[in-house]
This record gives C-alpha cells, sequence and structure tokens, in this order.
C-alpha cells in the first residue's frame, strides 16, 4: 500500500468508526457496557505517588525520578509513549527532551496544547541507556497506565511508536501494519503513529505519514466532540 491509499485505509476506517458509533475495528479488546455513559471518575493522585515510589521492577534502581505523566487529568486525548529518556528522568516530566519539543509542536499544529491532553508512558521509569523496556517491565509497569485510563477516560488513545501500540493492542504487527487501521482499546478508538523521536531522526521517511495521522487524529477529536 503507498501513502495515499493507506492515508484513504485510515479515513475509511475513521468513517465507518464514526457512522457506526461504537462498532469495533480491528485489534480491538473489547469490554461488554460499550455504550453506556461515563460518569465522571477524578483522578487520585495518590496513584502518582505511587509511582514516584515504585520498587516493583530493576528500572528503580537507576532512575532518578518516575515519571508518572502530565497534562490535563480529564484529557479526551490521552498519549503513550514508550518509557521516560534522560531529561524525563532527570525532570520527572514526560517528553521534555527533543522529542518531546517536536511533540509540542504537532500537537500545536493540530490546535492541541500539552495542557489539553494527558501525556504518560508505557513504563514509567527510564530504561538505563535508553534501551527498548523489557517485556517483564512492561507487564509489571502496566497496571499503572491501565488505572490512570481507568480514571482519566480519555475519548481517544494515541500510541507514539512501536512498543507502546504493540503493548496497548496486545499485537505482534509492526507499526506500519498498525498504522494503516485505527484500533480500540476496551471502548476506546486508539490511533497508532511513529514516535516523535524517529520522525527527528528520520524526517523525510516519517514527517508526511505522522502528519497524516495528525490529521486523522483531529477529526475524530471533532467528531466525536460534535466540534
Ligand atoms: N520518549 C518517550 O517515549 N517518552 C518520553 O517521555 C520521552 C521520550
Amino acid at each position: 500500500m503507498d501513502m495515499e491509499e493507506r492515508f484513504d485505509a485510515l479515513l475509511r476506517d475513521t468513517i465507518s468508526f464514526l457512522e457506526t458509533g461504537m462498532r469495533p475495528m480491528s485489534g480491538a479488546v473489547q469490554t461488554e457496557n460499550q455504550t453506556a455513559p461515563n460518569p465522571p471518575v477524578r483522578y487520585d493522585p495518590a496513584l502518582d505517588d505511587e509511582i514516584r515510589r515504585c520498587q516493583k521492577c530493576r528500572l528503580h534502581e537507576r532512575r532518578k525520578n518516575a515519571v508518572p505523566g502530565a497534562g490535563d487529568h480529564g484529557a479526551d486525548i490521552l498519549l503513550v509513549g514508550e518509557g521516560p529518556g534522560e531529561q524525563e528522568d532527570i525532570q520527572g516530566l514526560p517528553f521534555v527532551g527533543k522529542a518531546g519539543q517536536l511533540l509540542t509542536k504537532m500537537l500545536a499544529a493540530i490546535d492541541l496544547s500539552r495542557e489539553q491532553v494527558f501525556i504518560t508512558n508505557i513504563v514509567k521509569c527510564r530504561p538505563p541507556g535508553n534501551r527498548n523496556p523489557l517485556p517483564d517491565e512492561i507487564e509489571t509497569c502496566l497496571p499503572y497506565l491501565e488505572r490512570q485510563m481507568g480514571m482519566i477516560r480519555p475519548l481517544i488513545i494515541v500510541c507514539l511508536g512501536g512498543p507502546a501500540a504493540k503493548t496497548l493492542l496486545k499485537s505482534d504487527l509492526s507499526l506500519t501494519r498498525l498504522r494503516e487501521h485505527t484500533h480500540r482499546y476496551e471502548d476506546k478508538p486508539v490511533i497508532a503513529t511513529y514516535h516523535p523521536a524517529a520522525v527527528l531522526r528520520y524526517p523525510e521517511k516519517y514527517k508526511r505519514a505522522v502528519w497524516n495521522d495528525l490529521k486523522l487524529l483531529r477529526d475524530l477529536y471533532r467528531n466525536l466532540r460534535g466540534l
């Protein structure tokens, strides 16, 4: 599939999702009660303290700070990256290094600020030397993200990079394949896109695809919100 066909497929998926309400799409994780309105749930700050004190896996040994996440605790859009890098570890905040600066610009390009969304990661502590998080580290940390999602109750989840997408969608498919569809996590649409660090590294390879994903996010958000 070339880029244009892929974008068409994404749009088709999204339009059919919008037209059919809560109809499941590919890679879906299902729950029973999909159409019930969500009563508001307040984000419990004790969860962030628990994350900051966590010693459940080896990643706590070399961290400076755990990074629970940042942004609006009632956000419509939740962005999930892979894990904190060096700057994030120092500051205790997600996406504050070079990739984070690009992420801020990417959001601004679709009229979103960082304060409007919630940004977090699959693992909350920096893997040494920025290696990929290991499967057991992801498994140990995932319940924190699940609890965050249960309280934030976003309308849309955006996975930044392969590890986030594969973990949340419980899939072994490549990110390139996962990008071909809008997926679901429980009752929420999930958009998978390339990590901003990949765009920084190979701009010519990824920037058009990411821009298409951002437009998809913008259109899906506007439609779901009736804007
Ligand atoms: N990369 C990530 O995946 N997450 C961050 O918080 C920073 C860089």
